[in-house]
This record gives structure tokens, sequence and C-alpha cells, in this order.
């Protein structure tokens, strides 16, 4: 035994006086890798929880599981989740295309900020779908909820990574439900349909890896293919988040949250884009309203989202901000001026958003 084996033993012996029950189960036979791993996180009060869930799954999941949380937390708390860097040295002149990607997804989601995580998840979407063929899901992910501890996790070029809450949350609203009437903990597979009108069979899992538990049922929809198809037809194929040019591989989302008991009537569901879709999940995006009296869109800090982020848009406004400043509006006068044609009106041009401004002066 090395060194660090021995540190390590002796850690879980000192740890197991203050657990009584775990220190039975390992006298009973409960895997000492198990145990370990319990060890790091499972208090006196939190122990039982954690007895059964080491229970009730593989050596892998109590792994994944006990990274992701702090002593004290129990299995069913949400965990952290990691953050993943990635770091690439490239040429210049791949330097170059990626500033074009990134000033075009820009554009596309209507010239808001767009951190990293949200640019490389639009490229990742852009690339796997791989066809504008809008009659069946080309791209899925498979997507397993845990009946027992809730976690969801995402299976990734051969190996499972643990997700945000709001990434299940996002397949909530718009999945192909694959049959898991066999399935045990953390074995069942949803997988995401993310695009297009999967009114087929299921298309063909990226990389073959959705694991099927009985094929001989037929994968189900989340939301019934007519009343996708209206939607997608009403909201003109679009997202439908202003200023938002992204047209491909569109969400149907559920203003009313499914787990609150949202139902699917076309009026509550709205057609969004992938980023937007998890910008609302997220909580950055709110949506209210409906669609036969129109929906709104707002930030979390309730002001308006998207509209005047176009990158022209930003430019006329600031036009129009130097022109109030010199026709002797305040600095904070002005600014309310713009917030309010920004509010009421669509895109303009610089003169007819100069009259709104002045008229609303
Ligand atoms: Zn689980
Ligand atoms: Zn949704
Ligand atoms: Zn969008």
């Amino acid at each position: 035994m090395t060194k660090r084996q021995t540190e390590e033993r002796l850690r879980v012996g000192r740890a197991l006086r203050e657990l009584p029950a775990l220190d039975a189960a390992f006298a009973d036979g409960l895997p000492w890798t198990k145990v370990r791993e319990l060890t790091r996180v499972a208090v006196a009060d939190t122990e039982d929880a954690w007895l059964s869930f080491a229970r009730s799954h593989t050596v892998h999941q109590v792994e994944r599981a006990v990274a992701a949380r702090e002593p004290g937390d129990l299995p069913t708390d949400p965990g952290t989740v990691r953050l993943h860097r990635l770091h690439f040295q490239v040429t210049a002149e791949t330097f170059a295309l990626f500033r074009d990607v990134q000033a075009r997804i820009h554009a596309d989601l209507g010239g808001g900020a767009v951190d990293d995580d949200t640019l490389l998840f639009e490229v990742a979407r852009r690339i796997l779908a791989g066809s504008d063929d809008e009659s069946r899901a080309n791209y899925q992910v498979a997507i397993t909820r845990c009946d027992s501890c809730q976690r969801v996790t995402v299976d990734a070029g051969g190996d499972t990574v643990e997700v945000d809450e709001a990434f299940g949350a996002m397949a909530d609203c718009d999945a192909q439900q694959l049959p898991t009437a066999n399935a045990s903990p953390h074995v069942g597979a949803a997988p995401s349909s993310s695009t297009g009108e999967p009114n087929g069979p299921a298309s063909p899992p990226r990389g073959g890896r959705v694991r099927h538990r009985d094929r001989a049922k037929r994968a189900t929809q989340t939301i019934p293919p007519a009343v996708r198809r209206g939607v997608l037809r009403r909201d003109r194929r679009r997202c439908a988040v202003p200023g938002c040019k992204n047209h491909r591989f569109l969400d149907i989302h559920h203003t009313n949250p499914r787990c609150e008991g949202g139902d699917h009537d076309p009026d509550g569901l709205i057609c969004l884009c992938g980023a937007h879709h998890r910008a609302a999940h997220l909580g950055q995006l709110v949506i209210t309203g409906n669609a036969t009296d129109g929906f709104a869109f707002h930030h979390a800090d309730g002001t308006p989202y998207g509209t005047g982020l176009h990158p022209e848009q930003v430019e006329i406004a600031g036009k129009a901000f130097d022109a109030l400043r010199r026709m002797g509006f305040t600095v904070a006068r002005a600014r309310a001026l713009i917030a309010a044609v920004q509010e009421r009106c669509g895109p303009l041009d610089l003169p007819s958003f100069l009259t709104e401004a002045l008229r609303a002066s």
C-alpha cells in the first residue's frame, strides 16, 4: 500500500466513527469504493440519504454525485455544475474566421451580449444539426433524468456529463421520449430532439449511443406533432425573440412551465432558438403574455429584451442620443427618451427614431 492509500484508509476510518449507519453498511458488504466516496460528503444528518443513493446507483454515478457536492449536501441537492475550460491555440487566419463566426452569431441573436458559453452552444448546434431538412430531427442528444435523484446527465462522446437542471427543463419542453419501461436508475434515455418537426420515427442518434431499452416501443413526442407544426407555422419558423434572426434548430417552449402544470395549449407555446430557449430556462429571458395577446420579452431585471439590440439599431440609438444632446436635452432625459422609443417601436431609421423621441418629450 502506498503512503497515499494508507492516508486515505485512515481518513475514511476517522470519518466512519461519526457515521454509524455507513460504518454498519460497510461491515455488511457495501463496497469500499462507495464507502470511500460517501465519507467525503455524508454527515450524521445525511448519511442515510447517501446510503440509499449508493445502493441504487453505480460506483461511477456515486463518484460523480459526490464530486459535485459539498459535505452536508444531500444527493438530491442541486450540485455545483462544473464549468469546463476549453483552450485552443490557433493561427491568425483561424482566429480571424472565429471572430467572423462570433460576429455572425452575435448578429443572429439580435446583437445582445453573447457570452462564450452561448457562442459555442450555438456553434455546436449549427454544426451538429447538419441539414435544413425540417421534417425530421437530425440531431439528438441523449438526456437522462434519473428517476430516483432527478439529476440530469448527457451522453457526450462516450462519457456521461452532469448538466444543469435548466438543460433538463429544456428537454422537458420539447423532446422525443424514448421508452424507459425497463430502465433502471440513470439508464432511461430521453433524447432532446432540438430541431425541425420530428414527427417521423426517431432518427439515428449521434454516434448511435442512445440506449434503446426497448426497441419494440415507439419514441413519443413531448408535444403532439400537429400542435408542434401549428406553433412553428404561427411563429413563421423563427425564434420569436425580437431582433433574433435565428430560424434553424428551433425549439418549442412552454411559457407556463411544464413542471408547474403547463399544458400543450398552443396559446402558451412559443418558438425559440436554442440559445434563447436556454436563456429562458436559465431565467435570463422572461417571457410573459400569450400568443393571442402577444408575448413580451424582458431581461431578469425587467428591461426589455432584444429590441434595440440590432447592431444597426444600437448605432441609430447612439446617433439619436447625440442629436438629442445637441438639442439641449440632459443625458438622463435623452436616455429616457431613447428607452421610451425602443420600448414602443420596432426597428426605425434615424429620422423616424428622432421624430418618435421628440414626440415622447
Ligand atoms: Zn440518480
Ligand atoms: Zn422551454
Ligand atoms: Zn433566438
